[in-house]
């Protein structure tokens, strides 16, 4: 399936909830969501009618549009947090927490996770010294994620150095700002992701 290039607010009306897909505009009053915009398309239909499936279909969708899935990819992850130990629903919150474009996320170096996303492509970090263009691989604790010699000239990155110096970094990271760097402390648990995501529902969708 070919990568969502719609409008981003569109899908947070869809879904009825925020998914910050737009950086700094999210968190302003010129939000859609804040301006209470209704769901999108001539013959959307009422919330409150939304039944059982719908309702995990909803979640599973804003998952994926949260992090920047492509459904088949996520349909792997569920497959791979199936077979860990421990809660599926967690793991699987667990295993999209840690792809490296949601670490560039959450050590602050963009404001959303498309920005994360664009950053891993154009190679703008290393992990564990090594270049990386890949923004769904997965990290694991004890790996480093650094920004690689030379993007520092740059005056946009410039700016998101800036940035980082003030983001609220989780618990499963260790980010040394001066030297734009982070070290994965843990797998995150369910408490560290602050997203208000009901995987069980993702679980039940997928357990059909
Ligand atoms: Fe979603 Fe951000 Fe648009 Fe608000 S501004 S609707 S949170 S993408």
């Amino acid at each position: 399936m070919a990568r969502y290039t719609g409008p981003s607010c569109r899908l947070c009306r869809r879904e009825g909830r925020k998914l910050f897909l737009k950086g700094d505009r999210c968190v302003s009053d010129k939000c859609a969501v804040v301006k209470r915009e209704g769901v999108p398309g001539q013959h959307a239909i009422s919330r409150s009618k939304v039944k059982e499936y719908g309702r995990q279909l909803r979640e599973k969708q804003t998952a994926r549009r949260y992090y920047g899935v492509q459904e088949k990819q996520f349909k792997k992850y569920y497959v791979k947090a199936e077979k860990k130990p421990g809660i599926t629903g967690e793991n699987l919150l667990a295993l999209l927490e840690t792809r490296l474009d949601n670490v560039v996320y959450r050590m602050g170096m963009a404001s959303s996770h498309k920005e994360a996303r664009q950053l891993v492509l154009h190679a703008h970090f290393c992990l564990n010294g090594k270049k990386v263009n890949i923004p769904s691989m997965l990290v694991k604790p004890g790996d480093v994620i650094t920004l690689k010699e030379g993007s520092r000239d740059s005056s946009k990155i410039k700016e998101l150095i800036e940035r980082m110096q003030t983001a609220t970094i989780p618990k499963w990271l260790e980010v040394d700002r001066t030297n734009v760097s982070a070290k994965v402390l843990s797998m995150p648990a369910r408490e560290d992701i602050d997203f208000d995501f009901n995987e069980q529902l993702i679980v039940e969708l997928y357990s059909k």
